[in-house]
């Protein structure tokens, strides 16, 4: 949820789910919303590959037309604790990711930086634990000091207008500055054709992207087009200098909850 005082100083407060200050009071300050949590391999960005308890949390504050977890959001006005998602306690998640015996965690949604305050006991003790922490986010929100500090990596995939969503909420300076600055991010645009070559070129420009750590990802729910995707978006990773990433998840499983 919000650190003290962000609400206030939030000019995109108003786009939040109506729920969101009942949600706040309701639920205990160290309790987070979880959608679902399962053992799979990282399917994206600088860890595909890896073996990864996901953890992915409830609400968002963007709602991109292509979203493939809508499962976290399109309800999240009426969410009913319990039925949309559940909430879980820092230790009950600490619990039960430390029972799947694996040593990375992708935290995703959904947004979680939403619920930095209660992620970061949570996150700090699993550092401790010998955990390694990946944080997936849309870019729009800035992770605090300490996040950042026992956070491992963040994945950043800011939106272009592919998303449908207003440039005013999917592209905000400060947080954008912050990752660009922050070795630990690496950033990742999900991308379609070449007019989305095209904005991700101008967003660098615009917010200092570090040109080595942006990394392009075919759009696609299925494996067929992915695949017909990819193969173009290679040709652009090559003559660009762009990292290329997969959606291994897609190719896998298709586009199924819990891969
Ligand atoms: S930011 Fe991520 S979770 Fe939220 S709507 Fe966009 S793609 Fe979906």
């Amino acid at each position: 949820m919000y650190l003290a005082g962000e609400w206030a100083s939030d000019p995109f407060r108003h786009n939040k789910p109506r729920c969101w200050r009942r949600e706040k009071t309701q639920r205990q300050e160290n309790e987070l919303p979880i959608a679902e949590m399962f053992l799979s391999v990282q399917g994206e960005g600088i860890n595909a590959g890896t073996p990864s308890v996901f953890l992915r949390t409830y609400f968002c504050n963007l709602t991109c037309s292509w979203c493939d977890t809508k499962y976290t959001w399109l309800n999240q006005d009426a969410s009913r604790s319990g039925i949309d998602y559940q909430p879980m306690t820092a230790d009950a998640v600490y619990e039960k990711v430390m029972a799947y015996g694996c040593k990375h965690l992708v935290v995703t949604g959904g947004e979680p930086l939403m619920h930095q305050r209660a992620l970061l006991p949570l996150l700090s003790a699993l550092k401790k634990a010998g955990v390694s922490v990946e944080v997936e986010t849309n870019g729009t929100l800035e992770p605090s000091a300490e996040m950042v500090e026992v956070v491992e990596c963040f994945n950043v995939s800011p939106k272009t207008s592919n998303s449908l969503v207003d440039a005013r909420l999917r592209t905000r300076r400060g947080p954008l500055e912050a990752f660009s600055r922050n070795r630990k991010a690496w950033f990742k645009f999900v991308t379609s054709d070449s007019h989305d070559i095209d904005e991700v070129e101008e967003l660098i420009s615009a917010y200092g992207l570090p040109r080595d750590r942006v990394m392009l990802m075919p759009e696609g729910i299925d494996a067929e087009a992915l695949l017909v995707k990819s193969r173009w978006l290679v040709d652009v990773c090559k003559e660009r200098g762009y990292r290329f990433t997969p959606r291994l998840q897609i190719l896998l499983y298709g586009n199924r909850r819990g891969t």
